[in-house]
């Protein structure tokens, strides 16, 4: 990935060199977090080609699983340190049972958000069961409005299945929805500007994401991969576009408008446009573990620490130096990056 212009990390080292045991979580370079991915499960009914490799494949086993009961007992402790977002994600985290339930407790947390990200393909029958239950809003993922382009980057489902889980979730109350669209070169880039007015009849927000080396069969290349500004590039050939100043939490998506039509939609330049200095975000594997980093190479495990009766204290001095433990920036500009110890299916996106 040397070719690649990659805008850089302006942080300065913390002043304090020790790790502060209260006060909000906070790493060496000063971010404070306050957002938390969980995923709820490693397994997916897709097999995107960006994502996972076709076939059967090996997944945590259940009693590897966190219950929910362990789930909101991380959360609780997070939430007392200061997080104040929850994303519920996986693999695919609507095949995850009784799922409802885990967003009832957490919502009795007090958090200030709770959103899922899904493929759409099972939200049609649950949308307004997650809705009851407490989850604010939902991200679809849609990477293409052709059935058989959809078909080959998706290899299983349909298209339809995952629009009527878009108008459930919309029925619901489940907005903002915002729909994910993964860019890849010679696969879905030529499609970029039908998602302006599938955006303007939808009344969804569409974000364009670079395509991330953290697919677990390897398929990754730089010639597969389209930037940021290729992306704007493309958009803007066919619609006058401007910046607008709508920001997400932590800044991950750029958002612009579509003039003629007033739509506005995101871009997220997870390589070419590191928001790496901005990132507030910890993750929690389906399997236990805490990670400070989507691209991190290593992880804190939880899970023993839970069923070894340790404390809310210990479990909170882990969590602590899990967090004062990140690194300056992901690394995907350096030259031999080492690649993540686990692909995003794993890590939850
Ligand atoms: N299964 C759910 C879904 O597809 O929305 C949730 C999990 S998925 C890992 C979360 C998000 O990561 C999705 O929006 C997906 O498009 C995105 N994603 C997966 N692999 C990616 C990759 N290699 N690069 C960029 N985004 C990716
Ligand atoms: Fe499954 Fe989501 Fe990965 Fe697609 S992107 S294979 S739906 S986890």
């Amino acid at each position: 990935m040397t070719n690649l212009k990659v805008q850089p990390t302006y942080l300065k080292l913390n002043e304090r060199k020790i790790m502060p045991l209260d006060g909000p979580l906070v790493d060496r370079y000063n971010r404070v977090h306050s957002d938390l991915r969980i995923s709820v499960t490693d397994r997916c009914n897709f097999r995107c080609i960006y994502c996972l490799p076709d076939g059967n494949l090996p997944t945590v086993s259940k009693k590897m699983l966190l219950s929910f009961e362990e789930i909101i007992r991380v959360a609780r402790i997070l939430k007392k340190l200061g997080i104040k977002t929850v994303r519920l994600t996986g693999g695919e985290p609507l095949l995850r049972r009784n799922l409802s339930d885990l967003i009832l407790g957490l919502d009795k947390l007090g958090f200030e958000d709770i959103s899922l990200t899904t493929n759409g393909y099972l939200l049609a029958d649950c949308a307004s069961k997650l809705k009851a239950a407490g989850l604010k809003r939902v991200n679809i993922s849609l990477d293409s409005l052709e059935e058989d382009k959809f078909a080959s980057i998706r290899r299983r489902g349909n298209l339809k299945t995952v629009l009527e889980g878009l108008d459930a979730a919309k029925l619901a109350g489940l907005t903002p929805v915002k729909v994910n669209v993964v860019v890849m070169a010679g696969v879905n880039e030529d499609e970029l500007i039908d998602f302006i007015p599938f955006a303007s009849k939808t009344g969804t927000t569409v974000r364009f994401i670079e395509f991330m080396p953290l697919d677990s069969n390897g398929s990754w290349s730089l010639d597969k991969f389209v930037p940021f500004d290729s992306i704007l590039n493309k958009i803007n050939s066919k619609w006058k576009i401007e910046p607008c100043q709508i920001r997400d939490n932590s800044a991950p998506s750029r958002y612009f408008r579509a003039m003629e039509t007033d739509v506005v939609f995101g871009i997220i330049g997870s390589i070419s446009k590191q928001f790496c200095s901005t990132c507030d975000r910890l993750r929690l594997t389906s399997d236990g573990s805490l990670r400070n980093c989507l691209f991190a190479t290593d992880e804190t495990n939880l899970l023993g620490e839970l069923r070894n009766g340790n404390s809310d204290q210990e479990l909170e001095l882990l969590i602590r130096k899990t967090v004062w433990g990140k690194k300056i920036a992901h690394g995907t500009d350096q030259i031999g990056l080492a690649k993540p110890s686990r692909p995003m299916s794993m890590v939850g996106g």
